[in-house]
């Protein structure tokens, strides 16, 4: 039997990487179908979903500019990537027969509604699953600043940061089998420890405005609401 959901509105980060699947870049589209299938899931739980996409499967502004295009415009190229994740997203989870909209922070009219917080909420209300894309809109940044941004102008109960691992360790668990697994920590514990939970900025971000990150796989089917219901292994980094 299903656990009621732990929080009311969520953001969840899902990066570009989590949409390849085994591929090397690009969509996967069994990977995205699964995804977009727990996503509606938590929606139909009754949960106010969000999902901030990612990019660097198809593009990153930081290896752009290695290349030697500026970074700024790098950036702009890496978060046209995200509005291409956005809307395959937003396609895939119609498609589970769950409404969502993709907005985003870059507009682009003919494409998708670009993204204000009053639109956001609007949807969020009506039980759309809103997607969005561009990150925070600026250069320099990234899409778990964005995250981090979006909850907080969302008054969202907590940022699911999906990984590749089951949440957060004393050291990397790949090269250390002497790391170990964080049931729970808080902001300031992070830090102290040196822990990278997400980009310094978007941790800054959800550290002053006091939102939970909750650190958790996203590999397993039906991962994210699992973790709603309490049953998922994941770390809950707390004020
Ligand atoms: N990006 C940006 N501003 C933002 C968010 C993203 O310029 O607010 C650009 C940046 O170039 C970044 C790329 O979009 O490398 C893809 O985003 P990100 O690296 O966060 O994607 P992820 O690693 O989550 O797949």
């Amino acid at each position: 039997s299903d656990k009621k959901p732990r929080w009311r509105r969520i953001v969840v980060k899902l990066s570009g990487e989590a949409l390849m699947g085994k591929a090397s870049h690009g969509l996967d589209a069994s990977t995205v179908e699964a995804i977009a299938a727990d996503l509606a899931s938590a929606a139909r739980l009754g949960v106010e979903t969000a999902v901030v996409v990612g990019g660097g499967n198809f593009f990153r502004g930081i290896a752009g500019a290695e290349t030697g295009i500026e970074r700024a415009r790098a950036d702009s190229i890496g978060m046209l990537a995200t509005v291409m994740n956005a809307l395959a997203m937003e396609y895939a989870i119609e498609k589970q027969g769950q409404a969502a909209r993709a907005l985003s922070a870059v507009a682009m009219p003919s494409l998708c509604e670009p993204y204000s917080r009053q639109a956001a909420l609007h949807h969020l209300g009506k039980g759309r699953v809103v997607v969005l894309a561009g990150g925070t809109g600026n250069p320099f940044f990234t899409t778990d600043t964005g995250a981090a941004l979006r909850a907080a102008e969302l008054s969202a109960d907590v940022i699911l940061k999906a990984t590749q691992v089951d949440g957060v360790y004393s050291a990397d668990p790949k090269r250390d089998p002497a790391a170990r697994r964080y049931e729970t920590l808080t902001h300031d514990e992070a830090i102290a420890r040196n822990l990278a939970i997400m980009d310094t900025a978007a941790f800054a971000l959800a550290r002053e405005t006091k939102i939970p990150i909750l650190v958790f796989s996203i590999k397993e089917p039906g991962a994210i609401c699992a973790v709603l219901q309490g049953k998922g292994r994941a770390t809950l980094v707390t004020p």
